[in-house]
């Protein structure tokens, strides 16, 4: 049994989206704890919190540093640092090829987002 977005959706990106969550990529997230679907704009309203389960989705750090923080209050630190393979370690891949795939993967240079934020409100 189909739905409407089955029917609407070409077959090509129904067959390759489907493979992985079993819900079309996009407009739309299914809730790893009560398997709901959630249309993502609502979802990012809604804080990446499900609205029928309560479930904290899995977010990037950057996307919890806009949640928390005013992009006009927020100062990002040590943006320039990476890792870098001192011991050129290798095990079954060179270190370096595995920092160079994830941060290609990632986006980000580290695995840690840090920024300061001096009129957030928190005491620290
Ligand atoms: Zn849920």
């Amino acid at each position: 049994m189909s739905n409407w977005l089955d029917k609407i959706m070409p077959s090509k990106i129904r067959s390759e989206s489907k493979q992985r969550t079993g819900v079309p990529e996009g407009l739309w997230k299914k809730c790893p704890k009560c398997g709901a679907f959630l249309y993502k704009p609502e979802l990012e309203k809604n804080l990446d919190v499900c609205p029928k389960c309560n479930h904290h989705l899995r977010v990037h750090a950057r996307r919890r540093l806009d949640v928390f923080l005013d992009p006009e209050d927020r100062h990002e630190i040590a943006a320039d640092l990476e890792p870098w393979d001192r011991l050129k370690f290798k095990d079954s891949k060179r270190y370096k090829d595995r920092l160079s795939h994830a941060q290609k993967t990632t986006g980000e240079k580290d695995a840690l987002v840090a920024m300061k934020a001096p009129h957030s409100g928190f005491p620290w």
